[in-house]
C-alpha cells in the first residue's frame, strides 16, 4: 500500500503561509461564520426553490471583490476572482435542503414549511448538512480574497443548486458554467460526513460515490374476485416473483468485485382482502460504479421483469412497463486520483494522519460528478469532513448504525468542526493548486 505520510513529508510547503497563520485567521473568521451558518440552517429551501441563499451569499461575495453572477442554473450563483496567470479552480458548494420536518431541538432548528414538487407540504431541514457546504465556502472565499497575494490564477466559486435532486449541477452546466464562465482545469467540494468523527477529512481516490438510477416498474394483471384466482392473472404474486428474481442480479450475474446495489424500496398494491387487483408498482434504486454494470443492471430489471411475466402466462399486451427514470439519474463521482493523493497529503501534513484519510468508496451519489464528466480533462475532488460530535462517535464505539445518517432528522452536526475544518482545508488545497510558480 502507498504511504501517504511519506509523500507528504516530501512535500515542501513553500510560500509565506505558516499553517498557524491560516488557522489563526480561520479561528478569527468563526463567530461570523457560525453566525451565517445557524441564520442558513433556521432557513433552508427545497432544490430548485434557492433563492434566499444565493441572494445573501452573493452579497457577501461581491463585497469580498468577487465578480458575482446570480440565476445560473435557476437559482445557481458563480463568483469570478481573476488574480493573474495560472489554473482556473472551481470551488462547489451545494445550497438545497430536504422534505425533512427537523427533530434535533437545537435552538436554530428549522421551522419552515414549504410546498414539495408533489403537491404535499411539509417540514424543511437542512439535513444533509448543505449549509455547513455554504458556510465553509464562503469561509474559505474571505480569506483567499485577504490572500490574494498567496496565489496566482483564476478562482471560479459556485453555488449549486438542487444537488439532492441530481438535477442542479446540470442546470448549472446546460446554462453555459464553461463557455460563459472561464472553465476549469481542477474542481474541488467537500461533503459533511456522518461515518466520520467531527473534523476528521475523508479522501477516497478514484470512484468515490455511485452511480445512482430510479427505476419504475408497473405490474399488470388481470383483476378478479379474490374466491376465483383462476379467473384472474395476479400481479401480486407475479411482483413479489419479481422482487426476488432480481436479488439474482447482484448475487449471481454481477462480478463481486464491481459493487452494485438493487433495492425495490416501494411496492404497492390493491385496496381489498378479496379483490385481486389488476396492478402492482414497484420503485428501484439502483446502485453501481462502472457504466457497464450500470448497463447490465438496468437491462436485467428488463428482462426479468419481462421474463417472469411470460412465466405467469401473462398475455403479451399486459406484459411490465419497465421505466428508467432518466430525469433522476446522478453518475458515478470519480475523484481523479493524481489530485486526491496530493490533496490527501497536503492534508496529512496539516492535520496529521489521525485526521486526514483514505475512506472507501460509498454507494451514496452526489452531482457534483458531472462537472468532471463534462471535460475529463480536469483534476476534480470531492472530499469528506467529518461531522459526527466526538462525544457521541465515543459513546457509540464509532458504530455509525447506532448514529443519526445524513437525511436523518436528527441530524446535527457538529458544525463548529465542520465549518473550520472545511474552511482550512479547502483554502490549503486552493492554494495549492494556485501556488505562484516560483
Ligand atoms: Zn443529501
Ligand atoms: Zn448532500
Amino acid at each position: 500500500m502507498k504511504s501517504y505520510l511519506l509523500a507528504a513529508a516530501a512535500l515542501s510547503f513553500a510560500g509565506p503561509l505558516s499553517a498557524a497563520t491560516l488557522s489563526d485567521a480561520v479561528a478569527s473568521d468563526m463567530p461570523r461564520l457560525m453566525t451565517l451558518y445557524r441564520d442558513l440552517h433556521a432557513n433552508p429551501e427545497l432544490s430548485m426553490q434557492e433563492q434566499r441563499s444565493p441572494a445573501k451569499l452573493a452579497a457577501e461575495m461581491r463585497a469580498l471583490g468577487f465578480k458575482v453572477t446570480e440565476k445560473v442554473g435557476k437559482t445557481g450563483v458563480v463568483a469570478v476572482m481573476e488574480n493573474g496567470g495560472g489554473p482556473v479552480l472551481l470551488v462547489r458548494a451545494d445550497m438545497d435542503a430536504l422534505p425533512v420536518v427537523e427533530q434535533t431541538g437545537l435552538p436554530f432548528a428549522s421551522k419552515v414549511r414549504a410546498v414539495a414538487r408533489s403537491g404535499v407540504e411539509t417540514g424543511v431541514m437542512h439535513a444533509c448538512g448543505h449549509d455547513t457546504h455554504m458556510t465553509a465556502w464562503l469561509g474559505t472565499a474571505r480569506r483567499l480574497a485577504t490572500m490574494k497575494d498567496q496565489w496566482s490564477g483564476t478562482l471560479v466559486m459556485i453555488l449549486q443548486p438542487g444537488e439532492e435532486t441530481g438535477e442542479g449541477a446540470k442546470a448549472m452546466l446546460d446554462d453555459g458554467l464553461y463557455t460563459r464562465f472561464p472553465k476549469p482545469a481542477y474542481a474541488l467540494a467537500f461533503h459533511d460526513a456522518a461515518a466520520l468523527p467531527a473534523g476528521v477529512i475523508g479522501v477516497t481516490p478514484g470512484y468515490a460515490l455511485a452511480n445512482v438510477d430510479s427505476v419504475d416498474i408497473t405490474v399488470r394483471g388481470v383483476g378478479g374476485h379474490g374466491a376465483y384466482p383462476q379467473t384472474t392473472r395476479d400481479p401480486i404474486v407475479l411482483a413479489s416473483r419479481i422482487v426476488t428474481t432480481l436479488q439474482t442480479l447482484v448475487s449471481r450475474e454481477n462480478d463481486p468485485q464491481d459493487p452494485a446495489v438493487v433495492t425495490v424500496g416501494s411496492f404497492q398494491a390493491g385496496a381489498k382482502h378479496n379483490i385481486i387487483s389488476d396492478e402492482a408498482r414497484l420503485q428501484l434504486t439502483v446502485r453501481s460504479y462502472k457504466p457497464e454494470v450500470r448497463k447490465r443492471l438496468l437491462d436485467g430489471i428488463r428482462r426479468i421483469a419481462r421474463g417472469e411475466a411470460i412465466a405467469a402466462g401473462m398475455p403479451e399486451d399486459r406484459m411490465p412497463v419497465v421505466t428508467v427514470r432518466e430525469e433522476m439519474y446522478t453518475p458515478a463521482t470519480f475523484n481523479t486520483e493524481k489530485l486526491a493523493e496530493r490533496t490527501l497529503a497536503l492534508f496529512q501534513q496539516r492535520f496529521g494522519p489521525e485526521r486526514a484519510k483514505v475512506t472507501p468508496a460509498v454507494m451514496g451519489g452526489e452531482d457534483f460528478s458531472r462537472f468532471w464528466l463534462a471535460d475529463k480533462s480536469i483534476e476534480s475532488l470531492i472530499f469528506w469532513v467529518g461531522g459526527t460530535p466526538k462525544a457521541k462517535w465515543d459513546a457509540a464505539g464509532g458504530d455509525t448504525q447506532k448514529l443519526p445518517s445524513l437525511h436523518s432528522p436528527f441530524w446535527a452536526p457538529d458544525a463548529e468542526a465542520v465549518i473550520s475544518t472545511a474552511t482550512e482545508a479547502m483554502t490549503l488545497a486552493s492554494l495549492d493548486v494556485l501556488k505562484k510558480a516560483n
